[in-house]
């Protein structure tokens, strides 16, 4: 993204979210994006989705410029390029497990089945629970198999942990880390649960809508970039 302003206008009131923010995401990084409530963090997400569009600056996917395309290519990024995870886990509460993921799978174009979805993120026990028979973090798990059944290139994740307590939370930021790595998702998340920041390669802060510091993992070698 390119200098990305966001402005929102409540009649009088202009709040501006964002302050022309720059920001590369690289193919099959893991990113953690922290900073105070009110900081921008949201409206940032929501634009590298496509779920909001910028008061001005470019967002690119690959060489495309977002910003620029009609709404029939902005849906089929959405639909297909993009998963996205919130606080709120808005599975179906008469579907199980299987059938909340098997919705998504029936639409993608090349897409994992719903077990083998399930099974990345250590639910392979719980393919017939309904939402109601399973945790808070079992059932942001089923999100996240959801999410990325239909193999997007990029996940975003709005506080996933929000509504969970620590080590809950440590659960469902693991199954985020193994999609990583396992799948080379691109993975982009907004937390308050600083046990994600020594699983990410990198850790971004943000304060009144700008990027205040950058920070690389370099603890996080892979052992495929090691040179011997
Ligand atoms: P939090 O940690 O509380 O979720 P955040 O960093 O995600 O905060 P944003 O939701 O991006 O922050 O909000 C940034 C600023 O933009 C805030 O001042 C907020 O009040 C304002 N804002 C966000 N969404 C809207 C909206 N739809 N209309 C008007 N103002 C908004
Ligand atoms: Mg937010």
């Amino acid at each position: 993204i390119q200098e990305i302003t966001k402005v929102y206008r409540m009649g009088e009131v202009e709040v501006q979210a964002l302050h022309s923010v720059n920001l590369d995401l690289y193919e099959g990084e893991l990113v953690v994006l922290l900073g105070p409530s009110g900081s921008g963090k949201s409206t940032l997400l929501n634009i590298i989705g496509g779920l909001d569009i910028p008061s001005s600056g470019y967002v690119f996917f690959h060489q495309r410029d977002l910003t620029d395309a009609n709404d029939a290519v902005l849906t089929r990024f959405r639909r297909e390029c993009v998963g996205f995870i919130f606080q709120f886990y808005n599975l179906i509460p008469s579907l199980t497990a299987r059938e909340n993921v098997a919705l998504v799978t029936e639409i993608a174009s090349n897409p994992m089945l719903p077990e083998e979805a399930l099974e990345l993120v250590g639910l392979e026990e719980r393919l017939n629970h309904f939402p109601s028979q399973m945790s808070g973090g079992e059932q942001q798990r089923v999100a996240i198999a959801r999410a990325i059944a239909k193999r997007p290139e990029v996940l975003l994740c709005d506080e996933p942990t929000g509504a969970l307590d620590f080590q809950t939370g440590k659960l469902v930021l693991d199954a985020l880390e193994r999609v990583n790595r396992e799948l080379g998702t691109t993975t982009a998340v907004i937390t308050h649960n600083a046990g994600i920041a020594a699983m990410a390669d990198r850790v971004i802060t943000m304060r009144s809508g700008e990027i205040t510091s950058i920070h690389c993992n370099q603890a996080k070698v892979k052992p495929e970039e090691l040179e011997w």
